[in-house]
């Protein structure tokens, strides 16, 4: 492979992004930035004077409380709360199913607009509570170890969408404050959130983008950037933005430290190689000032996993503040892979440990109902790719 970018390589297609507004029908608030709720509250009528203020109530109401009905926002007139009722809706996605694995970890359906379906995961853990977001319906890069990646329908969720996956689960956990009362992150219920579920969230920024924003503010759901991990599999162009628009810490889906076997797992390496990765890469902890960039290494079997792999991975990262997080690989129906054996995933971890990095081995969570990474696909898809599709797209 030359190191210049493939202009023929089939990285993406187009993604429909649906209108915040629908065509009928009242507008939906959750999702809009502050402005874009002034501006809704203004266009409707409210008189450009009270805008802002009544932003802050309705903000508050919404993302502080978790209030969902016009008539409880007690601060405002009562003719003012009907007139919002008419005009405008506060909904979230609705959970079609929720499957609770042995080990707490919770899997939800949620049906969005035009009947499409996401996964969303909540992972406990002794000292957090992680909901895993989706981003796309499906998406449109293939890597050939990801479940996600065989579905073909792809939609970009809206920040409504997405912000209202965390204001769903929120609702299950029964995680809205009490009055008075603001737990502080670390005992949060929900206290971290990975942009790690269905989609590519850097072909999404900016609705991802401003569903993060809304997740940060201090005036509503309130999680510390430093709560919230996006991955990528390397959209490099989106990663100085992600830097400076949403300040977030990164993950990245590396996987290979070779471009002929990274071209395989993750094919838009075709469009930015390894060494233009690690060169984005390299700008991230400065621009965002945040710590560490974790390093996403799935294991396959006799095809990454080998101790040149690890030393390889170690010259590579040299310079970066970073932690390789190993994932052993959950099989799904007609993936073309195998996980490595513990022993060898140990050895990898144990070099990388070695030379000084962290090097958690993922522990698979919920299993059992198919809510571990790169199992998610809503069953509902029906059109998917076939086993000779996905061999063929794998190079095999
Ligand atoms: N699209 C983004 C985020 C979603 S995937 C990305 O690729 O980074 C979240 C993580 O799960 C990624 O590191 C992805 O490579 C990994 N993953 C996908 N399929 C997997 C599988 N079958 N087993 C283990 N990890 C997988
Ligand atoms: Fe998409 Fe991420 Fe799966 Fe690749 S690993 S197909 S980028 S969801």
């Amino acid at each position: 492979m030359s190191d210049a970018p493939n202009p023929a390589a089939p990285i993406t297609q187009d993604v429909l992004t649906i209108p915040r507004k629908l065509p009928e029908g009242p507008v939906n608030l959750v999702g809009l930035t502050r402005a874009q709720l002034r501006d809704a509250l203004i266009e409707a009528g409210t008189p450009e004077k009270q805008a802002k203020m009544r932003t802050g109530q309705i903000w508050q109401w919404i993302y502080q409380k978790g209030v969902r009905d016009f008539a409880e926002m007690t601060n405002l007139a009562k003719d003012y709360r009907s007139f919002l009722a008419e005009r405008f809706v506060i909904e979230v996605p609705e959970v079609v199913s929720k499957q609770v694995s042995e080990d707490g970890t919770r899997k939800y359906l949620v049906r969005i607009a035009g009947g499409h379906e996401v996964e969303v995961v909540y992972i406990p853990e002794e000292d957090r509570g992680t909901l895993c977001v989706s981003s796309q319906v499906g998406c449109t890069l293939t890597c050939s170890f990801c479940h996600t990646g065989t579905q073909k329908l792809v939609r970009n969720l809206t920040a409504g969408e997405i912000v209202g996956q965390v204001m769903m689960a929120r609702d299950d956990l029964g995680e809205w404050p009490k009055p008075g009362r603001n737990p502080k992150d670390e005992t949060r219920l929900l206290s971290n959130i990975v942009l790690m579920g269905m989609g590519e969230p850097l072909y999404n920024f900016e609705n991802v983008r401003d569903a993060m924003k809304i997740a940060m503010d201090p005036e509503g759901i309130s999680l510390s950037r430093r709560r919230i991990t996006l991955s990528t599999s390397g959209v490099v162009p989106e990663i100085a933005r992600t830097a400076e628009e949403i300040g977030c810490l990164l993950a990245i889906s590396f996987h290979a430290t070779e471009d002929e076997t990274r071209d395989k797992l993750v094919p838009i390496n075709k469009r930015w190689n390894i060494e233009t990765l690690l060169d984005a890469l390299r700008e991230y902890p400065k621009v965002s000032n945040s710590e560490r960039i974790t390093f996403e290494y799935v294991m396959l079997k006799g095809v990454n996993d080998t101790d040149d792999d690890a030393y390889r991975l170690l010259e590579l990262i040299k310079g970066i503040p970073a932690k390789v997080n190993l994932i052993p690989f959950n099989e799904w129906p007609g993936a073309p892979y195998e996980r490595s054996s513990n022993n060898r995933i140990r050895a990898f971890a144990n070099i990388i440990y070695q030379a000084g990095y962290a090097a958690p081995i993922r522990t698979p969570r919920g299993e059992d109902i198919l809510a571990a990474c790169g199992q998610l696909k809503s069953a509902t898809e029906r059109a998917r790719k076939s086993r000779k599709e996905i061999a063929q797209e794998a190079g095999l």
